[in-house]
């Protein structure tokens, strides 16, 4: 039999609007990769395995997939759910829940569950993530924290993207009662911070204060390394379910997991005070938040290889990108450097066109509730504003990069890059003949 396997990949992809050159720019890069790409599928297998022994161990079963509703008491498939992620995150307690709205609502339960007025909020690490800003009232805003009488400070990461522990040092006070710590870089050019550099953190600062409740921000970062910052001394740890762990199956949700005491007051912040984690029906979406979270170690393999792909690829036709092409990966983020507005859309185009829902849709800028700059999007997902799906965002603003994450499957994240290079192509940006004579 002959073998045409080649020639039907070139024609299914010529279908899908890529060019040979860009096919063949795109393989030279992959064939450089295999050997980062085996090591994420140890850390995936690793990962898979530990979420499989949580299940096990906390006795999952069909019964736990049954709606529930009204008030929800005794919602057993929520209350066990909530013990996997304990189980996972290695905490004491976790709460999981479809009431908690998304990641910025996640961190908001955590933070003033956890401040009372007169307290002051530390982040170590810098600005934090741009809607986090009204949260503390970085911004002024209706009802941030601000408002509550709690105070903020900040102490920048240095040039190097080292800690700044002089800073951080001095800035600890009496006051200070809860330190936020973002693992990954959001919509900034610093570098993501490995688990392991989160744990030096936190050593450093329970050193000066035991009682300080560390926080970490572990939006992308989940399931991209084997340890998670509770591993390494957090006392809570917070994410959204339409990223990382939701696995792409979650329509909704956000969890926080951590110490009894702290998860005791956010449920009390989340729904009431006297209710706490009693109530909150898990409606029809419970099965979900389990499926998706056992295929979220692979999801999130698959995302992790988009992004080196992506880095590897527009570094090689000229662009900055951060992460660069060789370090190690502790989110799910890339960041593309395109230096002008066209590049931006262009690119979000690009990821557009290559969705399996609304390809046919042109995203364009627009003025999003909690951004400083108009935000262009693209993301044709089938959980609308899902960012765990292939999806590119980027604020216009300088220095005019693009925010690449997410892919349900390995497949779709390369041909959505692929896709998004020859949209740059296709708009006079980038040449794909002299990056393939480089290589
Ligand atoms: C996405 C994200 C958030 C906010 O999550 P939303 O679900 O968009 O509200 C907060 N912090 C970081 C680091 C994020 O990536």
């Amino acid at each position: 039999m002959k073998n045409n396997n080649k020639e039907d990949k070139n024609e299914i992809y010529a279908k899908l609007g890529i060019d040979s050159d860009v096919l063949t720019c795109s393989e030279k890069i992959l064939s450089r990769l295999k050997e980062r790409f085996d090591a994420i599928d140890e850390t995936a297998e690793y990962n898979q395995l530990k979420v499989l022994n949580a299940m096990q161990e906390c006795h999952v079963s069909e019964s736990c997939f049954q709606m529930s509703s009204g008030y929800g008491y005794n919602d057993q498939g929520r209350d066990t759910l909530e013990k996997v992620y304990a189980n996972i995150f290695h905490t004491e307690d976790a709460l999981v829940r479809p009431q908690i709205t998304c990641g910025t609502h996640a961190l908001n339960v955590a933070l003033s569950a956890n401040l009372r007025p007169g307290d002051e909020l530390l982040s170590p690490v810098g600005k934090p993530y741009d809607t986090l800003e009204e949260v503390i009232g970085i911004r002024p805003s209706c009802g941030s924290l601000a408002e509550y009488g709690i105070t903020y400070r900040q102490v920048d990461l240095k040039s190097d993207g080292s800690f700044d522990y002089d800073g951080i040092r001095e800035a600890i006070n009496d006051r200070t009662k809860l330190v936020t710590i973002q693992r990954s870089k959001g919509y900034q050019t610093r570098p993501t911070l490995s688990v392991d550099r989160i744990g030096e953190l936190i050593g450093f600062i329970k050193g000066i204060k035991p009682d300080v409740i560390c926080m970490v921000d572990n939006c992308y970062g989940e399931f991209v390394e084997r340890n998670e910052p509770t591993d390494k001394g957090a006392d809570m740890v917070v994410g959204s379910l339409i990223k990382n762990p939701g696995g792409g199956l979650a329509p909704i949700g956000g969890y926080i997991a951590g110490k009894h005491e702290c998860i005791e007051r956010c449920a009390y912040r989340l729904t009431s005070p006297g209710l706490g984690k009693e109530v909150g029906a898990s409606l029809n979406v419970i099965q979900s938040f389990y499926q998706g979270l056992f295929m979220s170690p692979t999801v999130v393999s698959g995302a992790l290889k988009g992004a080196i792909f992506a880095a590897n690829i527009f570094d090689a036709l000229g662009f900055p990108v951060h992460p660069d092409t060789k370090v190690s990966r502790h989110d799910i983020i890339q960041a593309v450097t395109l230096g002008s507005a066209e590049g931006v859309i262009s690119f979000c185009k690009g990821i557009q066109a290559a969705a399996p829902v609304d390809s046919f849709v042109t995203p364009e800028p627009w003025a999003m509730p909690g951004y400083d700059a108009d935000v262009i999007m693209a993301a044709g997902a089938f959980v609308s504003g899902s960012s765990i799906e292939l999806s590119a965002d980027g604020p216009i603003k300088e220095p005019y990069a693009v925010y690449f994450q997410g892919g349900l499957t390995f497949p779709h994240a390369k041909y959505g890059i692929m896709r998004a290079v020859q949209q740059l192509k296709n708009d006079g940006l980038v040449s794909v003949t002299d990056a393939i004579q480089k290589l």
